[in-house]
């Protein structure tokens, strides 16, 4: 028996040995809803974190489900190639990203993670195993997983598809000064030549579009991994260059621009700090003590300071992005936003429980930050007003974080009636709960 095997055999005596509702033991994770931990079995994943093998002919590798995209990417790159979409933190895992759901720069030509899935091996509550494909007989669990969140199973070892890299990308970042030209701007960019393409927003008159291409020199090439940082760069030059390895991790050594709040975009500090603490990980970590130890609430309280955590990623049709723009920009006091945009979706394959429908492009939009609230405001009141624009719009919202959806309107949007379908299948005793409970009721 290979190593594989012997920890699946493992795992599976471990879920059919314990009682109660199931969850993951991992040592990272970017799930951002505050979680009660149901009572019950905790199965220890954490050495499922394996590449078994790339091949830079056939382009595709075969991964263990916890293997965080940081291992993944780097085995990849070390054999000329990588995944087709890796998401921008190093310790999310690839089985992370198929059940719930990942994006990137790549996403306008590749769609998300879950679309460069070839197939899972996917651990059911019962303890059995079924490997899932496009065409094979578990075909419905194949295309149910993305957006399932582990309550449909756990995705344990996934085949993937990779692509050739070049060692450097060269970036070109374009200012707009307006929003319709913008989208116009970034539909264009998407049916352009780039392999990357991804944006920022500052305000409602200064807006980017960058765009990165592969290429095999480089005249320079920058480093934002300690004492400068990525974001700011995007305003002072219209190009750049980085290492293939360096632009793909380029947003985690800020978590974007979130290290704002932990105070480490101050120069001293990060010198102070080195390259090895400036990253995702110590940030996550910091801010889970911080929510363990309620010491920001417990400040806030005492200013009687009323606040609303608004960390969301929303994916919204082209055509309808300047509208939710401007409506984010006089509703919400968050900046920068982050801009990605997603297409190349094969119109033949349908992911029910994450409905990113037509063969037109979406646009993501994402920001994270806390911001002010007042006593009269019900809770999630911002939240709120950002579902309902959302749906409005013909969007979708990624469910990692806060969701305030009744139960009616959340089944119709993530498609209730295919997952019971589904849950009833392969979950029937309902070990692995249910996604509107797990997802906003934070059971
Ligand atoms: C601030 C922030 C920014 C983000 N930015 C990005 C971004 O830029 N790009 C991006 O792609 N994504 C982003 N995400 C979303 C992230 O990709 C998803 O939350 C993803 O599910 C996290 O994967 P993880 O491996 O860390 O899983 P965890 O956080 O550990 O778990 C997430 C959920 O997935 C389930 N799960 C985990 N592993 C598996 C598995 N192998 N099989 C089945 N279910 C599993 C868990 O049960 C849990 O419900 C962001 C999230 C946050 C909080």
């Amino acid at each position: 028996m290979n190593a594989y095997e012997a920890r699946k055999t493992r795992l599976v005596a471990a879920l059919r040995e314990g009682g109660g509702a199931v969850r993951l033991g991992k040592s990272t994770s970017n799930l951002f809803r505050a979680r009660q931990q149901p009572a019950g079995t905790r199965l220890d994943v954490r050495d499922f974190c394996n590449v078994l093998g790339v091949d830079p002919v056939a382009q595709t590798v075969e991964v263990e489900g916890m293997t965080p995209y940081e291992t993944l990417t780097d085995a990849c790159l070390a054999e000329g190639t990588m995944p087709l979409v890796v998401p921008q933190l190093k310790s999310i895992t690839i089985g992370g990203a198929v059940s719930g759901v990942g994006i990137e720069s790549s996403s306008f030509r590749y769609g998300l993670p879950h679309e460069s899935a070839l197939a899972l091996e996917i651990l059911l509550g019962s303890g059995e195993i079924v490997t899932a494909t496009p065409e094979n007989e578990h075909k419905d669990l194949f295309f149910g997983i993305a957006n399932s969140y582990g309550t449909l199973g756990y995705v344990l070892k996934l085949t993937a598809k990779t692509r050739p890299v070049k060692p450097f990308v060269a970036l070109r970042h374009r200012r707009f000064g307006d929003i319709d030209t913008y989208f116009a701007a970034l539909g264009d960019a998407c049916r352009g030549d780039a392999d990357f393409v991804d944006g920022t927003v500052f305000s409602g008159e200064e807006l980017y579009i960058t765009e990165g291409r592969f290429v095999d020199e480089a005249p320079y090439t920058s480093d934002y991994t300690w004492l400068r940082i990525y974001f700011r760069s995007i305003r002072e030059r219209t190009e750049d260059y980085l290492s293939v390895r360096d632009y793909i991790w380029r947003w985690d050594t800020d978590w974007f621009w979130c290290s704002k709040n932990l105070y480490v975009q101050n120069r001293p500090l990060r010198f102070v700090l080195g390259r090895k603490r400036l990253n995702s990980i110590t940030y996550q970590k910091v801010m889970r003590w911080n929510t363990r130890v309620g010491l920001t609430a417990a400040l806030n309280r005492w200013r009687g300071r009323r606040t609303e955590s608004v960390i969301q990623d929303v994916d919204i049709p082209l055509e309808n992005s300047a509208d939710f723009l401007r409506f984010f920009l006089a509703t919400i006091p968050i900046r920068p936003v982050w801009i990605c945009p997603i297409g190349g979706h094969d119109p033949s394959r349908r992911f029910p429980l994450y409905p990113l429908g037509g063969d037109g492009f979406f646009v993501n939009f994402g920001f994270w930050d806390v911001m002010p609230s007042a006593a009269n405001l019900a809770p999630g009141h911002f939240n709120r007003l950002i579902e309902d624009k959302v749906r409005e719009l013909g969007g979708v919202k990624s469910l990692y974080s806060d969701s305030y959806y009744d139960e009616q309107t959340f089944w119709k949007l993530y498609d209730g009636e295919e997952y019971f379908r589904l849950k009833r299948k392969y979950d029937p005793n309902g070990r692995l709960r249910d996604l509107y409970e797990k997802c906003v009721r934070r059971g």
